[in-house]
C-alpha cells in the first residue's frame, strides 16, 4: 500500500522523467510507485517511512554502508576551500593519482571521470588509436556501461545466444559488428578469436568477476591465456574493475589473481556513492592521452576531478586502508553464503549459493557454481525474482530482477545478517507457494515497517 504522496510523487516523476527513473533498472515492475526518502548505514527508507535493510547498494558503490559519515565530512570541508575551477589541478587530484598508482597493480599513470561508462569509452578508443586496430573483444553477460562498442550481448535472452543481441537500438550495426562477443571461461573460443581475427583485435575488455549477472568467478587458466594472447598479438588487455576495484581488494581482481592487464577501468566503490570513475594502467598508454598539444587522443569532461568527490575518494580510500573493512565484509559474506546454503537444502530447494567477499547471490539451480552466462540459463528466474519481491516483507531489500548479486557492507551487522537468513527462508517458501498457486500470490504483496 502507497500512501497519496508516494503515489503522487511517482506520478510526477512519470510526467517529467521518461519512465520516472533517472538509469535503466531503477524501475521495479512490481513496485512502480517506489520513491526513496532517506538512507543511512545499512538502511535505505522509502516514500511511507518503511525501512530495509539494504543489499541492492545502489548496484555497488557503498561499501562502507549509505552516507559514511567521514566520507560526508571530507565532501563538505573540501568545499568549503574549493570547487570546481576548471583549469590547472588540485592536490586533491594528484594525491588520489598516487594513492590509485600505489595500490593498483597496473597504474602507473590514472586520469578521473565521472563514470565507469566514460572510464571504458575511452580505454577502447585509446586501445583503438594505439593499435590502429578496429575490434574489440568482450564476453557474454559482462556490462561496460552505456556506450556503443560495448552494448550488446550484455544479458542474452535464451533465443539469442551467439547472436548480436544490442542493448538498445540507434546503434550503428558497423559498430556492432566491431565487437566479437566471446563465452566467459572458454580459453578455446578466446584461442579461436585470436587465430581468425587477432591482427584486427584491439582490446579485450573483461570484467574479471562478471557480477552484471551475479558471480561467475574466473578461471584462473582463462585469465592468463588473455593475458598471453593479448601479449603475443599485441592487443590492449583491459579490465573493467568497476565492481571488483577496492571491493574485493585494494588492488582489484588484478592483485588477487596476479595477472596484471594493460589498462584498468575503476568505478563505483572508488568514492563510496560520489560520481567517480578512473582509467588507469601503462605509462606508455596513457601518455597518449597528454593535454600537450598535438598529442593524438582526445580526453575531457567538465567535472573530471571535481575537488569535493575527489575528498571523497581519498576518505574512502583512506578508511578502506585503515578500518578492518575487507575482514568485516568478508566474514559477514561467508556467514550469508553458508546460511543461505543451509536455509536452502533445509527448505529443498534446488539452489546454487555463490559469490566472493562481500557479494552474494542464489541462484535456483542444480549442480556446480556457473562458469558462464549459458550456464545461468538453468536458473528459474521467477523464483529468482518472487523471493527477493517477498523478502521486501521481511524489512530486507535485495533488487528483485533476474540475476542481480547482493552487497553487504561495514555498517551491516552480524544481527543483519540473522535476520537475512529468516526473512529468506520464509520468502523461499513462500514465493515457491506462491508458484505452484500463482492466482492467490498478488494481494498481499509489500512492504512492513522495522
Ligand atoms: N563497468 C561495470 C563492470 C559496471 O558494472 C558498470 C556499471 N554497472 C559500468 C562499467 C558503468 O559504470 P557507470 O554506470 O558508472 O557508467
Amino acid at each position: 500500500m502507497n500512501t497519496t504522496s508516494t503515489v503522487d510523487t511517482a506520478q510526477r516523476a512519470r510526467a517529467v522523467i521518461p519512465g520516472g527513473v533517472n538509469s535503466g533498472q531503477r524501475s521495479l515492475p512490481d513496485w512502480p510507485d517506489l520513491v526513496v526518502t532517506q538512507a543511512q548505514g545499512a538502511r535505505i527508507v522509502d516514500g511511507e517511512g518503511r525501512s530495509y535493510t539494504d543489499y541492492h547498494a545502489a548496484f555497488g558503490p557503498p561499501l562502507l554502508g549509505h552516507n559514511a559519515p567521514e566520507v560526508t565530512a571530507a565532501v563538505a570541508a573540501a568545499g568549503q576551500r574549493l570547487d570546481l575551477c576548471g583549469v590547472g589541478v588540485s592536490s586533491y587530484e594528484v594525491e588520489l593519482a598516487e594513492t590509485l598508482a600505489e595500490l593498483v597493480p597496473s597504474i602507473e599513470k590514472v586520469l578521473l571521470t565521472s563514470t565507469g561508462s566514460e572510464a571504458t569509452f575511452h580505454a577502447l578508443r585509446l586501445a583503438r588509436a594505439v593499435t590502429g586496430r578496429r575490434l574489440v573483444v568482450k564476453f557474454q553477460g559482462c556490462y561496460h556501461g552505456w556506450h556503443d562498442s560495448v552494448s550488446l550481448n550484455v544479458i542474452s535472452s535464451p533465443d539469442r545466444i551467439g547472436s548480436p543481441d544490442p542493448i538498445s537500438a540507434g546503434i550503428l550495426p558497423e559498430v556492432l559488428a566491431a565487437t566479437l562477443v566471446l563465452p566467459f571461461n572458454d580459453v578455446n573460443a578466446v584461442h579461436r578469436a585470436f587465430a581468425e581475427h587477432g591482427d584486427d583485435i584491439a582490446a579485450v575488455i573483461l570484467e574479471p568477476v562478471p557480477h552484471n549477472i551475479g558471480c561467475v568467478l574466473p578461471d584462473q587458466e582463462f585469465l592468463s591465456t588473455l593475458r598471453r594472447e593479448t601479449e603475443r598479438h599485441g592487443s590492449v588487455l583491459v579490465f573493467d574493475e568497476v565492481i571488483t576495484g577496492f571491493r574485493h581488494a585494494l588492488g582489484g581482481w588484478q592483485e588477487i589473481s596476479g595477472i596484471t592487464p594493460d589498462l584498468t577501468t575503476l568505478g563505483k566503490a572508488i568514492a563510496n556513492g560520489y560520481p567517480l570513475g578512473a582509467l588507469g594502467g601503462r605509462a606508455d598508454l596513457m601518455e597518449e592521452f597528454s593535454s600537450n598539444p598535438g598529442s593524438p587522443v582526445f580526453f575531457a569532461g567538465t567535472y573530471n576531478g571535481h575537488p569535493a568527490i575527489v575528498s571523497a575518494a581519498l576518505a574512502t580510500l583512506r578508511i578502506l586502508r585503515t578500518a578492518p573493512v575487507h575482514d568485516h565484509v568478508f566474514r559477514l559474506g561467508d556467514r550469508i553464503r553458508t546460511g543461505l546454503a543451509e536455509v536452502m537444502a533445509d527448505v529443498g530447494v534446488p539452489a546454487v549459493v555463490t559469490g566472493y567477499g562481500s557479494v552474494f547471490v542464489t541462484y535456483f539451480m542444480e549442480g556446480a557454481p556457473p562458469r558462464s552466462y549459458d550456464d545461468l540459463l538453468r536458473n528459474d528466474a521467477a523464483l529468482f525474482v518472487g523471493y527477493r519481491q517477498r523478502l521486501r516483507e521481511h524489512g530486507i531489500f535485495e533488487l528483485p530482477l533476474n540475476l542481480k548479486r547482493s552487497h553487504v557492507s561495514y555498517a551491516h551487522t552480524d544481527a543483519d545478517v540473522d535476520a537475512l537468513l529468516e526473512g529468506t527462508r520464509a520468502a523461499v517458501q513462500r514465493a515457491r507457494q506462491e508458484a505452484t498457486a500463482p492466482a492467490q500470490a498478488s494481494s498481499t504483496m509489500g512492504g512492513v515497517t522495522r
